[in-house]
């Protein structure tokens, strides 16, 4: 398969001030790209992008991604979207705006520029799976009309016009299911399970286990899944996914819980609260695909990964 070289090249990443946006960003720089950072700071940070001040190949704009956009540039990575269910149901019109309005803005974009453009999709696209790994073919479980749906639907009409766009105007998309992914720079409050387990232990408050905490999610390192994203976007224009972008180790909520409290001890309890609507019951990624087409699979076990993050928020926690 023909590999593409975006060395020097400018690249657009939007929601670059937020958790996978920041970490894309370090690794474009790295590899010598010049890097246009677009973000409306919904619930990103600019401390995320604070030790990029001055660099000579990065460039922050403020902008909202419902409103079109005309700059010039070699790539785009459309990452724009509150990602944590706490977020995105706090305005749900919002969010559906962003992921379609969004999508169509950077997708006409892509096509003026003749540009190759990716989909931060995600795994709620399965929505509550009866497949189980979820295997890209599966076409998934969504309700339309509940609390989750502002986000997963918006995501899977995003998938719609990413693949439209593409049979219809020739546009390079390349469309990835990202599955829950963790690490240093989530937003400590933002409700996801990863970074509300380790602040609620760091602060010896008690540990908030919705339901029985037999629901199961499978966990990325967010180094592994950048490497995911760039693997992609090197590959050839052949290759549109969607594609499955996460780690297949499968773990409890309560397993996760106790891995927590163990690595950080403390007087935190395990309490039960209620499950929330249409949450999951399980999910784990298949990235068969990913490892066949990309050569790509996640390194980081889960123990290493909660290690580094947990010494990230104890900086957090410890600055107030
Ligand atoms: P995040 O909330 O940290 O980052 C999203 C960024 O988008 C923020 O900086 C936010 O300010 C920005 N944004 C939101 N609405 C915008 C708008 N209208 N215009 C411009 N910028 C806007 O979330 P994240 O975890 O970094 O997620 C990034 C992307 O990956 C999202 O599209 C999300 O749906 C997808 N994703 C993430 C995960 C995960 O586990 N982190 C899983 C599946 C999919
Ligand atoms: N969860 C939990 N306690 C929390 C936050 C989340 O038990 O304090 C559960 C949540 O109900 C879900 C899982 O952890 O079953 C993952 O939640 P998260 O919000 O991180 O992501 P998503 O549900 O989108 O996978």
């Amino acid at each position: 398969m023909a590999q593409r070289n975006y060395g020097r090249t400018r690249v657009l990443v939007t929601g670059g001030a937020g958790f996978l946006g920041s970490h894309l960003i370090d690794r474009l720089l790295e590899r010598g790209n010049e890097v246009l950072c677009v973000d409306n700071l919904f619930t990103g940070d600019k401390s995320n992008i604070d030790h990029l001040a001055g660099h000579p190949r990065f460039e922050f704009m403020r902008h909202d991604v419902t409103f079109p956009l005309f700059v010039e540039v070699d790539a785009i990575y459309n990452l724009a979207c509150p990602a944590s269910p706490v977020h995105y149901q706090h305005d749900p019109v919002q969010t559906t705006k962003t992921s379609v309005i969004g999508a169509i803005n950077m997708l006409g974009l892509a096509k003026r520029l003749r540009v190759p453009i990716f989909q931060a999709s995600t795994s709620e696209v399965y929505g509550d799976p009866s497949v189980h790994p979820q295997p890209e073919s599966y076409w998934g479980n969504v309700n339309p009309i509940g609390i989750r749906s502002c986000y997963d639907e918006g995501k899977r009409c995003a998938e719609t016009l990413f693949f439209d766009y593409h049979r219809q105007n020739k546009v390079d998309v390349k469309v990835a299911r990202i599955f829950n992914t963790y690490g240093p720079r989530m937003h400590p409050s933002d409700g996801r399970v990863v970074s509300n387990f380790i602040v609620q232990a760091l602060r010896g408050e008690d540990i908030t286990m919705y339901g029985d905490g037999s629901q199961t999610r499978s966990f990325c390192y967010v180094d592994d899944l950048i490497a995911g994203f760039l693997a992609f976007m090197d590959a050839g224009s052949e290759l549109h996914g969607p594609i499955n972008i996460g780690n297949p180790v499968e773990f409890t909520i309560r397993e996760l819980a106790e891995q927590v409290l163990a690595k950080i001890g403390g007087p935190s309890k395990l309490v039960q609260q209620p499950l929330p609507q249409d949450d999951p019951l399980q999910r784990k990624p298949d990235i068969s695909q990913a490892r066949d087409t990309l050569g790509w699979e996640p390194k980081v076990p889960l123990t290493e990964g909660l290690d580094r993050t947990i010494a990230y928020f104890r900086k957090v926690v410890a600055e107030g």
